[in-house]
């Protein structure tokens, strides 16, 4: 028996689950807010075409309009200056959408304190417990703001110092953009880095270090509580954008129970 096979049978039988990772896309879906003297990003939003009706008598159909960086998306590499001559979005190779994934879980730290920020020695003794960190794989940062992703205001967390939502030091993206063969980072908050990245030298280390890196990002996640430390694959399926910086893409992932 091959063992695509297996993975069917398995589907099957329930012994594998599929787990979808993705946070629904629609016009109420946060998205980030930047500083006046920036370009901003466009929410989701559809734009019906007919419904069954004199536009068109038997079909319903949309256009929609989003900004590359809304609800659950992936960051190429292209997005940040520091990754400017690596891949957009459609050159990421198939291969790199499908890997294994781990889960670092900060729920109480970053319930206790949503400036809580990740340090390089929380992975270490998390590698001390459950391994190396997956060459080829997928860093999930799980910090319970996933249940905050219906309600924008609490999602931002902003008040007159800017966002406040966790993320990591500089010193550990730094680390794992170096130190680390991980395809990249995933969160649940709307970008990899935390709501006070802006102030950190250098800004937003998480864009600047793993996408200069040539590594990715996926944000706005959630079920990841559902995953275990180890042994999960997740796959990130971005649209293939040509020119793209990123793309809603839907993720999802394979769990055996
Ligand atoms: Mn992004």
């Amino acid at each position: 028996m091959g063992t695509l096979q297996d993975l069917l049978e398995g589907l099957t039988s329930g012994s594998i689950e599929v787990i979808d990772l993705t946070a629904p896309l629609h016009r109420g879906t946060p998205i980030l807010a930047l500083p006046e003297a920036f370009g901003q990003t466009e929410p989701f939003q559809l734009h019906e075409i007919s419904r069954y009706d004199d536009r068109g008598p038997a079909w319903y159909w949309n256009n929609f309009t989003t900004g590359e960086h809304t609800g659950t998306h992936f960051d190429a590499p292209v997005h940040w200056v520091t990754g400017q001559d690596g891949d957009d979005v459609s050159q990421v190779a198939p291969r790199r959408l499908v890997g294994p994934a781990v889960v670092v879980d900060r729920v109480a730290q970053a319930t206790a304190d949503p400036d809580y920020l990740l340090e390089v020695a929380d992975l270490e003794a998390w590698q001390d417990e459950h391994g190396p960190l997956p060459a080829g794989g997928w860093l999930l940062y799980r910090t319970g703001w996933d249940a905050r992703s219906d309600d924008p205001e609490a999602f931002a967390n902003a008040d007159d110092t800017g966002p406040h939502t966790p993320g990591m030091s500089v010193e550990c993206a730094r680390y794992l953009a170096e130190e680390t063969d991980l395809l990249g980072i995933g969160v649940e908050t709307v970008g990899t880095d935390a709501g006070a990245g802006h102030a950190f030298d250098p800004p937003f280390p998480c864009h600047a270090f793993l996408l200069g890196a040539g590594k990715y990002g996926l944000t706005q996640l959630q079920n990841v509580g559902l995953l275990p430390p180890t042994g999960a694959v997740v796959l990130a399926a971005p649209l293939p954008i040509v020119g793209g910086s990123g793309s809603p893409s839907r993720v999802l992932a394979l769990v055996e129970r």
